[in-house]
């Protein structure tokens, strides 16, 4: 199998001073296949983007490893960093904050390519227009400034800010949930497009799973800085393994009424524990409706259950 990218028992924690460590993502443990969409899902706070952030460089990892083409980052010298940068690139959540309101779109985009020395002058100025009209904006946008455009123009300008540098892997976190419904498709139609056209890989952070299913070859599921279960997108939706999966699944509404009528809807008791104080055992036991005595004591092992089906739960 072609992996690119791979975390080893990764981790991420912040120390806030007084004893208090937030272990924002703790341990995780995964593998994205070249080509593909990975989903990550997981309730805000969860430690998503955190991971997406640790993964491309921009947090330094607290332990643990990163895999990319199966070379480890943490040994790679200045050339291999160099070109691991150049491969990652990130598409934000929030259009409005981060573009630079006093650049242009033109030199937005050129930014990467200018700091990698890719191209300049009329070659430099080409391709951003090139980049315009891939994103599904004219090149006569290049002189303006982005409060000019609306929000779903804004994100096309992340797009195109990120493919400018000729990635092979994208982290988009939670790259539409700041638009409205009506652009938010045309948003994730333009992602699928580019990926056949470029090949693409994504690693999709969401925490709305209705959608991650959607556009997802495989789908993680975090939980209080762990993932909880990792699978393909249809056999996370057709026998979800780990109880939190199954209770976010039955919170998605279903196009038949009849089946909608059917279906049990597993409603989560109280609130997400603080990442600050997480419970013993598994993180999920304060909430999960087939809570065991065993599953205070200790941690269950995230394990593949079955082929290309991983979990972390105690009835497995
Ligand atoms: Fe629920 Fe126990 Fe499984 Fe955790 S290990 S998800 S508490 S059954
Ligand atoms: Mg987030």
């Amino acid at each position: 199998e072609d992996i690119i990218l791979e975390a080893r028992d990764l981790k991420k924690h912040f120390n806030l001073g007084g004893g208090r460590i937030l272990k924002a993502v703790d341990g995780l443990n995964f593998a994205i296949k070249r080509g593909e969409t990975f989903g990550l899902v997981g309730e805000s706070g969860c430690g998503k983007s955190t991971a997406g952030r640790t993964l491309i460089g921009l947090y330094d990892a607290t332990e643990g490893d990163i895999a990319f083409n199966g070379r480890n980052v943490r040994q790679m010298d200045r050339d291999g960093k160099r070109k691991f940068n150049r491969s990652m690139q990130m598409v934000f959540q929030d259009p409005y904050a981060s573009l630079n309101p006093r650049m242009t779109v033109g030199r937005i985009i050129a930014e990467g390519i200018d700091i990698h020395g890719l191209y300049s002058g009329k070659e430099r100025d080409a391709r951003v227009k090139q980049l315009l009209k891939d994103v599904g904006l004219n090149e006569e946008h290049a002189g303006r400034f982005p409060h000019e455009f609306s929000g779903g123009q804004r994100q096309r300008i992340g797009i195109a800010r990120a493919l400018a540098i000729e990635p092979e892997f994208i982290i988009a976190d939670e790259p539409i949930s700041a638009l409205d419904v009506s652009v938010q498709a045309q948003v994730v139609n333009l992602f699928k497009k580019l990926q056949h056209d470029r090949g693409l890989t994504y690693l999709f952070i969401a925490h709305d799973l209705a959608m991650v299913k959607h556009i997802s070859d495989r789908i993680g599921v975090m939980y209080l800085g762990k993932l909880v279960e990792v699978t393909t997108s249809e056999k996370l939706n057709s026998k979800p393994l780990h109880p939190y999966t199954r209770s976010l699944l039955s919170a998605i509404p279903l196009p038949d009424p009849k089946l909608q009528r059917e279906r049990e809807r597993i409603i989560l008791q109280g609130e997400i524990p603080s990442p600050l104080n997480p419970p013993s055992g598994c993180p999920f036991r304060t909430r999960c409706p087939n809570a065991m005595a065993k599953c205070a004591e200790s941690m269950p092992e995230f394990k593949e259950v079955e082929p290309d089906h991983y979990t972390a739960c105690h009835l497995y």
